[in-house]
């Protein structure tokens, strides 16, 4: 089926050749110098191998958030007490101010030296979800092997938490002192929601009137062999993130001895149920959002046709459309997913029990609404015998901007020039999974999530999944990174630039 569209591609892109446009004008080649840092982004061996053995010691402590209601709060403690061991430097300086918030999570206040420049934030949490089984190292040893540190923890997401750390420690043993102000988060409950870490940062801070000039969170990556056809790695800042639902749905019918059943039972009903919306999908929503401008931004990357194809999305839509549903992470970047992932019904071989409960997570496309998904849920079960109970739900992030004067998103670009030379496409982009971010949507409108990491497929894979590791040198990158960007930032503003022009 798929070569049948390659066809249809192939003789589409030859007979538009003549007359097509390839966009070039929207491509955002970086052409500027990067802006230099002042002080230099070297470090000696000692700093090198301090900075690794920190990473390892913050993988080995288990800081696992299993449920909404449990955590290791052992761990979470433990952490604190070693952060402020490793980073004595971070919490000893005078214009650095700690507050430790809902019991785990730490917020540091930045004093900058120049008032009129608006603060920023940098974001990481340190809890991470259960490692599960099949590691091949333990999970929480923090082993190097091959030029690798494995561990839980060691891409989601302590690694920016101690890249954060670190990068700051090393500019002020460099005596930097910051113009800009900014604010750093370092969530405990991330993998749950957030609601007692990062929610109360947040409430804090509006409660303090803080007004942010952009936020900098977790989720874009460099990405490395994602789409076929497409070489090239780069670097996407994701400056929207998908909205959730987790539903549970119930259905209620008399209960009964399994001698004598009646037609329908709670779970024949529930399972037909949660069956529909599994093989309804949501609608495709390509177009809308941010994807539709990345594409367009990569056009020129890719080989003919597909450049061709891609650089007249005016024609082709359709047609691209139907073919990213095709592959499991391109469908999730193109409408809500359903995901089942919870069913409980019955407590004995011969009781037809009254109840049976399902779970559904839904994440939510940036073009839609929590209430526009509730309903579609609803036609596409269409039994009125299923109740419905939100657990929770939150809309997708706004669009944040990135034209050539966001400066948060520009900042970014300049790092990644500078850090990542090889790298000559950065594009906008929509981070599928839910971070601590979304908690701040009233602090800024510029939030920007980028982990200054390269990404495989495979390595996506051990996100949440088995044998998660960084390479040292990698981690390095991303404490380099840090150090510059911070430094960056104390620019007045983005100057005006011509990239666009090209
Ligand atoms: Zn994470």
């Amino acid at each position: 089926m798929v070569w049948k569209y390659v066809c249809v591609l192939a003789l589409a892109a030859m007979l538009l050749l003549a007359f097509s446009t390839v966009s070039r004008s929207k491509v955002p080649r970086i052409k500027e110098p990067p802006g230099a840092s002042q002080i230099p982004s070297q470090f000696t061996e000692e700093e090198r191998v301090a900075m690794k053995e920190a990473l390892q010691g913050a993988i080995q402590i288990p800081t696992v958030s299993f449920s909404a209601e449990e955590s290791n709060t052992t761990a979470l403690a433990e952490f604190g007490e070693y952060i402020q061991k490793v980073f004595p430097t971070v919490f000893n300086t005078s214009f650095i101010q700690h507050e430790v918030v809902g019991e785990y999570s730490y917020l540091f206040t930045v004093q900058g030296s120049d008032p009129t420049l608006q603060p920023y934030m940098l974001m990481a949490h340190f809890d991470v979800v259960p490692p599960g089984e099949g590691w091949e190292v333990p999970p929480f040893s923090g082993l190097e092997r091959d030029g690798f540190i494995y561990g839980r923890g060691t891409l989601d997401n302590k690694n920016s938490v101690m890249a954060i750390l670190q990068a700051l420690k090393l500019l002020l043993i460099r005596n930097y002192i910051p113009r800009r102000s900014f604010f750093i988060v370092l969530g405990h409950d991330e993998e749950i929601t957030g609601k007692n870490g990062a929610q109360k940062i947040s409430a804090l801070l509006q409660a303090r009137g803080v007004q942010l000039a952009f936020i900098v969170d977790e989720c874009g990556f460099i990405l490395d062999g994602f789409i076929p056809n497409l070489e090239k790695p780069f670097a996407q800042i994701s400056v929207s993130e998908k909205g959730g639902i987790n539903l549970m749905m119930e259905v209620n019918m008399t209960p009964g001895h399994s001698s004598a059943p009646p037609e329908e039972t709670s779970i024949g009903i529930l399972a037909a149920a949660v069956s529909r919306l599994e093989q309804t999908p949501m609608p495709n929503m390509f177009g809308e959002g941010p994807l539709k401008i990345t594409l367009e931004h990569l056009a020129n990357e890719f080989p003919f046709p597909i450049n061709i194809v891609l650089g007249n999305l005016w024609l082709f839509q359709p047609l691209i459309s139907r073919l990213m549903e095709r592959n499991y992470i391109m469908n999730a970047l193109v409408r809500t997913t359903t995901a089942l992932t919870m069913f409980n019904a019955g407590v004995k071989v011969n009781v037809i029990p009254q109840q049976a409960q399902a779970t559904v997570n839904f994440r939510i496309h940036p073009a839609q609404t929590v209430q526009e998904v509730l309903e579609l849920i609803k036609n596409i079960v269409a039994d009125d015998r299923v109740q419905y109970h939100v657990l929770n739900a939150f809309d997708p992030l706004p669009i944040s901007p990135s034209d050539d004067q966001a400066l948060g998103y520009q900042l970014l670009r300049r790092t990644i020039q500078s850090v990542f030379p090889e790298i000559n496409i950065v594009v906008p982009g929509i981070c599928i999974a839910n971070t601590d971010s979304r908690h701040f949507v009233n602090l800024s409108a510029g939030i920007y999530q980028f982990n200054p990491v390269y990404l495989q497929p495979q390595s996506f894979s051990s996100i949440h999944g088995i044998n998660e590791k960084i390479s040292v040198q990698a981690y390095e990158t991303q404490v380099k990174f840090i150090f510059e960007f911070i430094q960056n930032a104390d620019i007045d503003r983005m100057p005006v630039s011509h990239w666009h022009e090209l």
